[in-house]
C-alpha cells in the first residue's frame, strides 16, 4: 500500500531533503505541574517527550548544535547548504508559565523562523494551551514561515485518556482544531498505537474520528507506545497490568490505520523511537533502522 510520506511531502513543498532539530522552549507542562494533573501522562518520561532537546541554550544556540549533530549523523555530501524544520518538542511549548511568558514565546518562535536555515517550525503542544494571544503569536510567526502546531491527542477514547491521564477532553481538541485551522495553521496530530486497555477496534475509532476532521487533517504521527524508565507506566508494566504491542500486530494496526486516512493527510512518523537508555518495553523497537525497514516492507506487501 502507499501513503502521502513526511519524505514526500517535504521534497514536494520545499524541494529536497529537509532535517528536523529538536529544540527545547524552555517550557513545562500542566499536567505535570498541577494545573492540569501531577506527574504528567503516565507514559512521559521526565524528558517530557523531548529527550534530545537542549535546555538552557538560545534558540539560535539550540539551532548551531542541533545542526551539528544531523551532520554527524548524516554526513554532507556537497555544499549545498541545507533545510531544516525547528521542531519545539519537549513539554508543552505554548505553555505559558514560569520562565516563558507570551513575550518569551514570540522571541523564541521568531528567531527559529527567520533564520535562513530553517523552512518550517514546529510546535508540540497541548489543545488546552492555545489562549487567543498565543494563535496570535503562531499566525504571527506563520506569516514568516510555515508554522506547524502537533498535539498529542493520542486517542479520541475518553475512558483511555482518562487512565493515562490526558487533562482535558476530546472537545478541547476539537475546539482548537477548528480554531488553528481557521487561523490558516498546519495541525499535527499525535496518535499512540497499544495504549493500555484499547482494543483494535478503539485505535481504529480514533484513525476514523481524525479522518472525518473538516477542514481535512494535515498530518498525523504514529507512535508505538513505550514503556519508559520512571514513569508510572512503567509500575503498571512492571506490576503486569498490561502487555506492550509485538511487532505482527503492530505492523497489522498500522496497515489497517493507514488505510484509513484521507490521501491528503500526511503520514509523518509510522512509529517512534522511545530514548534506548530508559526503554523498558518492546525491546524490539529499540533497533530504529531495522524496525523502520521492516514496516516499510510490510507496508509495501499490503
Ligand atoms: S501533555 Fe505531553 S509533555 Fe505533558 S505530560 Fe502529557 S505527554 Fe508529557
Amino acid at each position: 500500500m502507499e501513503y502521502n510520506s513526511l519524505d514526500s511531502y517535504l521534497k514536494r513543498t520545499f524541494g529536497g531533503k529537509v532535517y528536523k532539530l529538536a529544540l527545547s522552549m524552555g517550557a513545562t507542562c500542566p499536567n505535570r505541574d498541577g494545573t492540569k494533573g501531577w506527574g504528567g501522562c503516565s507514559f512521559c518520561s521526565a524528558g517530557g517527550s523531548g529527550d534530545f532537546a537542549e535546555n538552557t541554550l538560545s534558540v539560535g544556540e539550540q539551532i548551531e548544535l542541533a545542526k551539528k549533530r544531523v551532520d554527524s549523523k548524516f554526513p554532507k555530501k556537497n555544499d549545498v547548504p541545507r533545510m531544516y524544520i525547528a521542531y519545539f518538542q519537549s513539554f508543552t511549548s505554548t505553555y505559558i508559565s514560569g520562565s516563558l511568558t507570551l513575550h518569551s514565546l514570540r522571541e523564541r518562535l521568531m528567531a527559529a523562523a527567520l533564520n535562513k536555515c530553517v523552512v518550517a517550525v514546529s510546535v508540540g503542544t497541548r489543545p488546552d494551551c492555545l489562549e487567543p494571544e498565543v494563535m496570535q503569536i503562531l499566525t504571527e510567526v506563520n506569516q514568516i514561515k510555515p508554522v506547524w502546531v502537533e498535539l498529542g491527542l493520542q486517542t479520541v477514547n475518553e475512558k483511555t485518556a482518562a487512565v493515562f491521564g490526558r487533562g482535558y477532553e476530546l472537545g478541547t481538541f476539537t475546539d482548537a482544531y477548528c480554531r488553528l485551522k481557521k487561523a490558516g495553521l498546519y495541525v499535527v496530530v499525535h496518535v499512540i498505537l497499544g495504549l493500555p486497555g484499547e482494543s483494535e477496534d478503539d485505535m481504529l475509532e480514533t484513525v476514523r474520528f481524525l479522518s472525518g476532521l473538516t477542514p481535512v487533517l494535515d498530518g498525523i504521527k504514529f507512535q508505538l507506545l513505550h514503556v519508559l524508565r520512571g514513569t508510572r507506566l512503567a509500575c503498571d508494566y512492571e506490576k503486569g497490568l498490561f502487555e506492550t504491542m509485538d511487532f505482527e500486530e503492530y505492523c497489522s494496526v498500522l496497515g489497517k490505520c493507514l488505510k484509513l486516512i484521507p490521501k491528503e493527510t500526511v503520514v509523518h512518523r509510522i512509529t517512534g523511537d522511545g530514548p534506548k537508555r530508559i526503554l523498558i518495553a518492546p525491546l524490539w523497537s529499540a533497533d530504529k533502522k531495522k524496525v523502520l525497514n521492516s514496516l516499510k516492507k510490510y507496508l509495501l506487501s499490503i
